[in-house]
């Protein structure tokens, strides 16, 4: 599911983005990526989000 908008799906889809932050993977959707990706590229921590 996803971390920012708790999108379900089942399995990871390839699309989504998975992100590791504190030792725990969080994923996110492909329009929560999309719309985060700089700040996953620059390993924000998303509890900010
Ligand atoms: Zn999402």
């Amino acid at each position: 599911m996803c971390s920012r908008c708790g999108k379900a799906a089942e399995g990871i889809p390839p699309t989504w983005i998975c992100s590791v932050e504190n030792h725990t993977r969080h994923y996110f959707c492909e329009g929560c990526a999309r719309a985060n990706l700089r700040a996953i590229e620059s390993r924000l921590d998303s509890a900010w989000w």
